[in-house]
């Protein structure tokens, strides 16, 4: 996914389809349905709050939102464009480093 693509994201966050570990596994595209990073199932509300892969870009954001849970996601995003757009930025941050990651993988097993 490009950078440019920010009405990819949202798709793919609601969803919960693309490169997540969970979703590959699902049809046969990964071997397993665990994170690289933790062991976890890697799904979309894993990689975006849980994650400690990306715990740094995730603190950024929440200094600018406050916390940020499965439950008050939503919530603020609606609160203020301000807060919009930086979840926003994390979500397309997170995703171009999963994609990053889930390519390598690709190019190693090539
Ligand atoms: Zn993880």
């Amino acid at each position: 996914m490009a950078k440019s693509d920010r009405g990819g994201w949202i798709r793919r966050w609601m969803s919960g389809h693309g490169t997540f570990a969970a979703y590959r596994h699902r049809i046969e595209k990964a071997a397993s349905p665990h994170c690289g990073a933790c062991g976890d199932v890697e799904n979309a509300g894993h990689v975006l709050l849980e994650c400690d892969r990306h715990a740094a870009l995730r603190t950024e954001t929440e200094a600018i939102t406050g916390s940020l849970t499965e439950g008050s996601l939503i919530t603020v995003m609606l609160r203020d464009e301000h807060c919009w757009k930086a979840v926003d930025q994390l979500c397309l941050d997170i995703l171009f480093e999963v994609d990053e990651v889930v390519a390598a993988r690709r190019n190693r097993t090539m």
